[in-house]
């Protein structure tokens, strides 16, 4: 149902993205970010033999839990990473919900900002790179920067890691 107000087309952001039909109010909830749910260990298994080809899409419940937009997943997964995002996702009853942070035009481009946790020893950086065109671009969709030191959650062992507070977002789509 929620789906129908939206479509997924080329973007001029990255690869595939998801535009609303018609105009959203600040708040409305848009889509629900659907797919398989696994723990760490098999995510990041999934990862690193995804990688390799270019998409993997997942979602840090922040308990340990994983959403796999990559299998079994909705138009969710087609959403871009933006500095200057128009929605937001959080947990709601172990599920990811994603709603719009402010008041969206119709046939706006749905963003959120990833704030993506990686290892940054292990992984390729490049990957990560922005180019959202906002005003307040960060140049990468990594959680870097703008945080205060007591905010940043560094990211240990290999493959995506959540902040562990709440909704993080990794996409990867390289091709
Ligand atoms: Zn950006």
């Amino acid at each position: 149902m929620q789906s129908r107000r939206l479509t997924v087309r080329r973007s001029p952001v990255h690869g595939r993205g998801v535009f609303v039909h018609a105009a959203v109010a600040g708040g409305d909830l848009l889509i629900d970010y659907l797919g398989e749910v696994i723990d760490w260990p098999v995510a990041t298994r999934r990862y690193h033999e995804r990688a390799a080809r270019g998409h993997t899409f997942f979602f840090d419940l922040g308990d340990g839990r994983v959403i796999d937009g990559g299998t079994g997943g909705n138009e969710a997964r087609w959403i871009n990473h933006g500095c200057d995002p128009n929605c937001e996702a959080y947990v709601e009853d172990g599920a990811i919900v994603i709603s719009a942070r402010r008041d969206i035009a119709a046939g706006e481009e749905l963003l959120l900002d990833y704030q993506l946790q990686v290892d940054r020893d292990t992984d390729d950086l490049d990957l990560y790179t922005c180019r959202c065109g906002s005003a307040s671009c960060r140049s990468t969709m990594l959680a870097v920067g703008d945080q205060p030191p007591a905010a940043n959650h560094p990211a240990s062992g290999s493959g995506p890691r959540g902040s562990g507070s709440g909704a993080d977002w990794t996409s990867i789509d390289s091709t």
